[in-house]
């Protein structure tokens, strides 16, 4: 599985899952963000870890973060990488080694929530902007760069954050009106920045991102955006700019296990994931095949279960009731970085997982080989329904006082399943997906449904209380911050909409 090679130099170029086109190096690919045949920019291979686990052990998230992202973004110069580094993972978040490792009942809960908007997509989207300019420079790019994003909650946000006021950008974030917490709604209808523009859509996430990739692959709205001066780009988690750094904390954790003194050197470690788009999982796939002594990646959903059917029988299929469960951010019935590894288990071959895609589009499934499901030995998946969920939130917190926000709760419930089905005792790592600050009423219902009764932000203090931790920044400011974004738009209307907001007109 370990594709090695002797040359600490060899550069990284970047070509899309269905064939079309030359192959871009990294900072083309995240200017890009998708290819024009609608196919996903991957790796011609992944390169293997330069130095020892061991000697990343004593270094800090930084240090690490460089060690890794030199060696995918192989065009960006030391300085360039650090500076973009530097600039992301600083006071921004609330903790100097930005991502926690904290132990619960044996395993290892990977606090991915400490950065502005208290949710994972802060660990990539805190770079994104800075690795986008540095991108645009590069190539000589002279174009205004509008990011354009379909969210299910999080992304949203963070994307706001990261890009809000960066200078040569704009941001146009669509959102299921319906189909994310209030707090999610509230933080990104109050984002402040000339430059950013949230609106919500009558539909749910698929129909938002599916609206978003039509807008990405219009001709005549790329044109008019030229004349303009404008290019789209994305910062969807298709986007490479976001893989890459994902990739990072799974290398940092072992490192820290190791460190710490809680595994030895080699020794195989498990990862579960909360998955919707299957790109924090990718990122960890990613991370094994660097040689990161990974086991099995455990890949948790909750009830909109496609990925575990797919798992299980080989065969993707999202024709089936679109769930609202209390983790809204893994309500995804396509879950697009998947094509990522449909296509490497095709052996990377264009062609067939082109086809693979041309039938999602078509018919809403595809079935792949029994040969490609035999290189999906490295995956497990699972599910958890919303009572699961709940549960696994009031049992752990009863045991041990740490409250899981329902993302991570899906994904330490469905490792529950995992191990008591296996009898695999690795230790193991949860990535910690939202502080449950993010999605309070659902945490707080789970743990006693008296508190049904109380207001969001009676729950955010009672939340603080109970489980003896500080209110999170991003909540305290958003108590009395004011809307400033309430558009809301049918599905048919999201290019007049861009359009508007951009200025351009027919
Ligand atoms: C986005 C998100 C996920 C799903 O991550 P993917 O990379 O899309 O699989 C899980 N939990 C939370 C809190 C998220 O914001």
């Amino acid at each position: 599985m370990y594709e090695r090679h002797g040359f600490s130099k060899m550069e990284v170029l970047y070509s899309s899952t269905r064939g079309a086109g030359k192959k871009l190096t990294a900072s083309q690919a995240i200017l890009q963000g998708l290819s024009e045949d609608g196919g996903l920019f991957v790796p011609d291979h992944i390169p293997a870890l330069e130095c020892g686990i061991e000697e990343l052990a004593g270094q800090t998230y930084q240090e690490i973060a460089y060690q890794v992202m030199k060696l995918f973004l192989t065009d960006y110069t030391e300085q360039e990488l650090k500076n973009c580094i530097d600039r992301a993972y600083d006071s921004k978040f609330d903790t100097e080694v930005i991502a926690p490792l904290v132990e619960a009942e044996g395993t290892y809960y990977l606090e991915l929530f400490h950065g502005a908007t208290i949710a994972f997509k802060d660990m990539a989207l805190s770079i994104l902007p800075h690795l986008m300019i540095t991108a645009a420079r590069k190539n000589h790019v002279q174009n205004e760069i509008v990011i354009l994003t379909a969210t299910s909650g999080d992304t949203g946000k963070a994307a706001l954050a990261g890009f809000a006021d960066v200078k040569g950008t704009k941001i146009i974030v669509f959102y299921p009106k319906n189909g994310v917490s209030p707090i999610q709604e509230k933080q990104m209808v109050t984002q402040k920045g000339k430059n950013t523009f949230v609106v919500g859509i009558h539909g749910n996430f698929d129909d938002a991102q599916t609206g978003v990739k039509q807008l990405f692959n219009d001709k005549e709205l790329a044109q008019e955006m030229a004349d303009a001066g404008l290019q789209f780009s994305s910062a969807n988690s298709i986007n490479i700019g976001r893989l890459v750094p994902q990739i990072v904390y799974y290398v940092y954790a072992y490192a820290k296990l190791l460190e710490g003194g809680r595994i030895a050197a080699g020794e195989r470690i498990n990862v579960a994931v909360p998955t919707g788009n299957f790109g924090n999982i990718l990122a960890a796939f990613y991370a094994k095949n660097m040689g990161v002594p990974i086991g099995k990646l455990i890949c948790a959903s909750n009830e909109n279960k496609v990925l575990y059917d797919f798992f299980s029988t080989g065969r993707y299929d999202r024709n089936r009731e679109f769930i609202l469960t209390s983790s809204p951010s893994m309500d995804i019935l396509i879950s697009s970085n998947l094509e990522r590894l449909i296509y490497r288990i095709a052996g990377k071959d264009a062609r067939k997982n082109a086809e693979l895609m041309a039938a999602l589009s078509r018919e809403g499934s595809y079935q792949i080989t029994d040969q490609m499901q035999a290189e999906l030995d490295d995956f497990y998946g699972n599910y958890a329904d919303e009572e699961e969920t709940a549960a696994r939130i009031r049992e752990l917190y009863e045991k041990t006082g740490y409250v899981l926000d329902t993302h991570t709760a899906v994904a330490s419930a469905v490792y529950q399943k995992y191990a008591a089905e296996t009898g695999d005792t690795a230790k193991t790592v949860i990535a910690s997906t939202a502080s449950p600050f993010k999605f309070t009423r659902s945490v707080m219902n789970a743990i006693d449904p008296k508190y049904d009764q109380m207001s969001d932000f009676e729950l955010v203090d009672e939340l603080s209380r109970i489980g003896n931790v500080e209110i999170p920044n991003a909540i305290q400011e958003i108590r009395t911050a004011p809307v400033i974004h309430d558009s809301v738009c049918d599905k048919a209307e999201m290019k007049a909409v861009v359009k508007r907001f951009l200025g351009i007109h027919a």
